[in-house]
């Protein structure tokens, strides 16, 4: 396969965007950019000569809140440099981010990872992630081998800050607000393709591959 395929995925917090992401990545050897990860790594950055609300990013995260366009900006522009082919995930959140990325590349598939509200909440309530590698699982629909440990590395199992329900509330909401009206912008530019994130990781998966190959 070749190794210029760029894709980005937007979808509601929960939708299974990390899930998917890695699978497509790990088939079509891309890269995985993913602002969410990449600022959890910078959670205490001092950003406070920016004067904004808070000074650090894991303040705004912690509160369900988006970090400001200038600092995920930057991670986003450093990240696709280095890369040929990525898979795009959580970026942009909002139409100002959309801009600044049509400026920074040329997308070759738009996926928009459907799932309904109410199971959003249960996906992130459920969600452990892996304290060393970052893999995720969930308590009841993808359960690791040994309750706690990582399948992949052995690492410890732990939840995420934001992703008690109060937090996962507020998320739900920032995104019908901030991240809806990204996904009509590229539904109104004819460049929105719908995947039904519904149904087991694998059933997703399938769906994706018949995108990315038909
Ligand atoms: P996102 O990156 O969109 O926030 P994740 O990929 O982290 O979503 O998935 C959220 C949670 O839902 C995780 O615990 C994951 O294991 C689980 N999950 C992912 N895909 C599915 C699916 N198809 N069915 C049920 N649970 C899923
Ligand atoms: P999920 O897909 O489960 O919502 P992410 O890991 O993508 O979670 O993001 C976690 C948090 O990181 C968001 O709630 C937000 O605070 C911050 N974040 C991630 N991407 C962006 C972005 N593009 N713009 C602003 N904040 C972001
Ligand atoms: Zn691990």
């Amino acid at each position: 396969m070749s190794d210029d395929h760029r894709v980005l995925l937007l979808g509601p917090p929960g939708a299974g965007k990390g899930t998917q992401g890695d699978r497509i990545a790990d088939r079509y050897d891309l890269d995985v950019i993913t602002t969410g990860d990449a600022l959890r790594n910078n959670k205490e950055m001092d950003i406070s000569e920016l004067g904004l609300e808070y000074d650090t990013p894991g303040a705004y995260m912690d509160a369900g809140e988006l970090v400001p366009d200038a600092v995920v900006n930057e991670i986003v522009v450093t990240a696709l440099a280095d890369a040929d082919g990525f898979v795009l995930d959580g970026y942009p959140r909002n139409l100002d981010q959309a801009e600044y990325l049509s400026e920074q590349t040329e997308l070759d598939y738009v996926v928009f990872l459907d799932v309904p509200e109410a199971e959003l909440v249960d996906r992130l309530t459920g969600r452990r992630v892996c304290d060393d590698c970052g893999a995720t699982f969930h308590v009841d629909f993808d359960p690791p081998a040994e309750q706690g440990v990582c399948d992949d590395c052995g690492g410890e199992l732990v939840q995420r800050e934001d992703d008690t329900e109060e937090t996962v509330r507020e998320r739900l909401r920032v995104y019908a607000e901030e991240t809806e009206p990204v996904v009509e912008h590229y539904r109104e530019l004819g460049s929105l393709v719908e995947v039904s994130g519904e149904g087991t990781p694998d059933d997703v998966f399938d769906r994706f591959v018949d995108v990315i190959e038909n």
